[in-house]
């Protein structure tokens, strides 16, 4: 029995392995697909090799796969795992076939419903809820025996005993397994971002301030030849151009300027309200002219060392890209700052046009933009002074409906 245990667990361990060695560059631990043909290779092959117990039915770590697959895809994955689960049992064939399809059923239609709930759950709770999905599966199946046995003896008790305890330290074992690889993607792809950050920190600081000198004489003394009374049409309009390009120019300098570091003049110990109001009051007359309105409320009581301008900075480049989102059809921009334990809070909601699962993916990295007219520095800008704050930034979005950027700063 120990031996086809260990085959089992090898199985086991075999797309942890795939995916470590050869996938994991490329593709997301949470992609469906992946999920679902490493999910059926897994169960094929624990079914292949269950393991005969002495007191005559057999057990297998069949179900393994499908609960790690479809709490972390849900019933896109499960179903199709429930699927292969039985029209293998039915082709393995043998006793049992009907309590075996009873079984699955029952554990397809819980186990995917916790999918959502699970997604949300820190690293540890992932653990933890596998392991009781686990122990839950187990007993339902042991419960299932019971209907085979009239006395239930003393062998009957050890091996269930046995059963339950390879099914809760195997699942702890594998999900760690699990977690950890994840946890190390996200490190890497942190790190990656923070060199970027680092590169382009260093470049901009210097050369932004060498380029704005000639940007600001040039376009001052193209003001001055627009004032000219002996320009023709097609030159006053070529100056124009200048002028608006300059403009863009500097638009970008600024950008990069704000991303240095905090300056020492700047730093206030403050709650955030000056800047968001400000902000506001700013942009108010952009908004009116697309028809949003932009309400804020404000209720934090905590306050944080931070640089004035950059955060204003910050706040602006949310304020505008969340009423951008909203140009072709007006709607409301509400910003809500509060606290909540020990964290202040910063939530901005529009009903713009939102942004796919890909676009929120590549939020804040350097350069990306969807817009004509766009840099793509703001959301890298806001991204990194949030980081300097020790903060973090959650966006859930929709197409269509909008989107909700949950900025979460340690007081
Ligand atoms: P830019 O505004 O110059 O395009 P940003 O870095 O500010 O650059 O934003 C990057 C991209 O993120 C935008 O082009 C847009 O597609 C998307 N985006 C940012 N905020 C929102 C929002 N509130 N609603 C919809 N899309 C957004
Ligand atoms: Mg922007």
């Amino acid at each position: 029995m120990t031996e086809t245990l260990l085959i089992n667990f090898l199985i086991l361990l075999l797309p942890v392995i795939i995916y470590l060695i050869f996938l994991e560059n490329k593709i997301s631990l949470t992609n469906k697909n992946l999920l679902l043909v490493l999910g059926a290779i897994t169960t094929i092959l624990c079914m292949s090799y269950p393991i005969r117990l002495e007191l005559g039915f057999t057990f297998d770590l069949r179900y393994f796969p499908f609960i790690i697959a479809s709490l972390y895809g849900g019933y896109k994955v499960g179903f199709p795992l429930y699927i292969v689960i039985n029209v293998y049992r039915l082709i393995i064939g043998g006793n049992g076939i009907i309590q075996s399809f009873l079984l699955s059923t029952v554990i397809f239609l819980l186990v995917p419903l916790l999918h959502k709930r699970f997604m949300r759950l820190s690293s540890t709770r992932k653990i933890g809820c596998a392991a009781m999905v686990a122990l839950g599966i187990i007993l339902l199946f042991i419960s299932t025996l019971t209907m085979f046995y009239e006395t239930l003896n003393r062998e009957y008790w050890i091996v269930s005993i046995n059963a339950m305890t390879i099914y809760v330290v195997c699942m702890i074992f594998i999900m760690i397994l699990v977690e950890q690889i994840h946890h190390n993607i996200l490190r890497r792809e942190r790190y990656a971002q923070a060199e970027q950050i680092n590169v382009i920190n260093n470049l901009s600081a210097s050369v932004s301030h060498e380029i704005r000198n000639p940007l600001t004489v040039t376009s001052g003394f193209l003001q001055l030849l627009n004032k000219s009374k002996t320009l023709t049409e097609d030159e006053k309009m070529y100056v124009d151009w200048s002028l608006k390009e300059l403009n863009r120019a500097e638009k970008i300098v600024s950008d990069f300027l704000a991303l240095g570091k905090p300056q020492s003049q700047n730093m206030v110990h403050s709650n955030f309200k000056e800047e968001a109001e400000y902000v506001k009051n700013v942009i108010t007359p952009y908004a009116n002219l697309h028809e949003v309105t932009v309400n804020l409320s404000f209720s934090n009581t905590l306050s944080k060392k931070y640089d004035k301008n950059q955060v204003q900075q910050c706040l602006l480049n949310l304020y505008k890209n969340a009423i951008e989102s909203m140009i072709d059809n007006g709607g409301t921009l509400n910003v809500d700052v509060t606290n909540h334990a020990n964290s202040i809070i910063i939530k901005l909601e529009d009903n713009g046009n939102g942004m796919t699962k890909e676009q929120i993916r590549r939020l804040g990295k350097p350069y990306y933009s969807t817009k004509d007219e766009g840099t793509g520095l703001g959301m890298f800008m806001v991204y990194n002074t949030v980081t300097k704050l020790g903060g973090k930034i959650d966006v859930k979005s929709e197409v269509g409906k909008g989107t909700t950027i949950l900025i979460t700063i340690p007081a």
